[in-house]
């Protein structure tokens, strides 16, 4: 039986990458330093008891070493990551110690206790930031936008570096936005989809967003953990891009989930007066907030997956509205189920 390590487990893609990999019979071990609260994903999965609850936490080296030398993973996958591109420009250091300098301490602690395991970056479509070359392939090049995607930088390329200085089976997804039900409410995509079924049931009045022009490459979540599980199952460790190669703006997908609510959206004003009205009713169920901009913005993001299809046989099947669609369901199901979004 295979044993896997993963960081940072109970985000979106650790649940669905434990799914997945104890589906195929793996032993999984899941890293996490939050005691028992976040365990919401692996209870909507139905495998919270399944994947065995580790105490590790990323910025303490001496605490990785004990449990990566314990352990012994054949594979370990790396998401232990502050991921909020908004609050890295806050918390621009602590983002640093945990995204850059955490991998630097989990690929020394598998250089020394186990080199024969092979390793998972969660690198992101977030180290591409100009426009100039769209879509984007592994050799473009990249321009960090943020303090998120700058310590994402460092970790790409800190993986490359242990995969060439000490031949270490190492290898980055550069993940291009993955989204799914199991999404924090942070990020767009969830927080559209779960203000839409709030709205439609009476639980709230409308929601505030920042620049409804940004674009996009968003994918489904549960189909690319399938693409990082085959990236460690190559002969050879690599570096590859996952995304749909399609883009939609952030206005697109609002319009797309308030539909999928039963709203239909009609936009009226300009910039920051800016309002989404329901056509039926003429009550404003958009508007759009100064707070939610950010301080500096990659514009447009979509990649182009062709080496992943071309090596992996990685093709992502989801189309955007049916993602859309999904999000929207699962919220309206859940707030009947529970009268709350269950994400506690
Ligand atoms: P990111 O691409 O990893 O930063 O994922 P997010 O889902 O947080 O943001 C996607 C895009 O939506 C970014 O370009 C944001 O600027 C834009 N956006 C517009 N309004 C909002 C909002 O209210 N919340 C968030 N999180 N993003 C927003």
């Amino acid at each position: 039986m295979k044993k896997a390590l993963i960081t940072g487990n109970r985000g979106q893609d650790g649940a669905y990458l434990s799914q997945l990999l104890l589906a195929k019979g793996y032993e999984v071990y899941g890293a996490d330093r939050s005691g028992d609260s976040g365990l919401w994903r692996l209870r909507e999965l139905g495998i919270e008891s399944r994947v065995k609850d580790i105490y590790m936490d990323i910025l303490e080296l001496s605490n990785i070493m004990d449990v990566v030398q314990r352990i012994q993973p054949d594979e370990i996958y790396n998401f232990a990551a502050q991921s909020f591109v908004q609050m890295s420009f806050d918390q621009p250091i602590l983002t640093a110690e945990i995204n850059a300098i955490g991998v630097t301490r989990l690929l020394e602690a598998m250089r020394k206790m186990c080199p024969d395991a092979r390793f998972y970056q969660a690198s992101t479509g977030e180290l591409f930031g100009m426009m100039d070359n769209i879509p984007q392939s592994e050799s473009t090049a990249f321009y960090p936008k943020s303090p998120y995607g700058v310590s994402k930088l460092y970790a790409h390329w800190i993986t490359v570096n242990y995969r060439e200085a000490y031949a270490l089976h190492a290898s980055n997804g550069i993940l291009f936005n993955h989204e799914s039900p199991l999404r924090g409410e942070e990020f767009l995509t969830r927080k559209i989809s779960l203000a839409a079924a709030r709205i439609k049931k009476g639980l709230q009045d409308k929601v505030s967003v920042g620049n409804l022009e940004v674009r996009r490459d968003w994918g489904y979540a549960k189909e690319y953990v399938e693409g990082m599980w085959n990236m460690l199952q190559q002969e050879k460790a690599g570096d590859y891009i996952l995304a749909t190669g399609e883009t939609h703006s952030v206005r697109e997908f609002i319009e797309a989930a308030f539909s999928a609510a039963g709203f239909t959206l009609e936009w009226s004003g300009k910039g920051l007066a800016e309002n989404g009205v329901d056509v039926k009713t003429g009550k404003t169920l958009i508007e759009v907030s100064k707070e939610f901009y950010r301080k500096s913005e990659v514009d447009q993001i979509s990649g182009d997956a062709s080496k992943a299809r071309a090596v992996l046989g990685w093709l992502p099947k989801t189309k955007f509205n049916d993602l859309v669609s999904l999000m929207v369901d699962a919220d309206i199901k859940r707030l009947e189920k529970t009268g709350c979004a269950g994400s506690v």
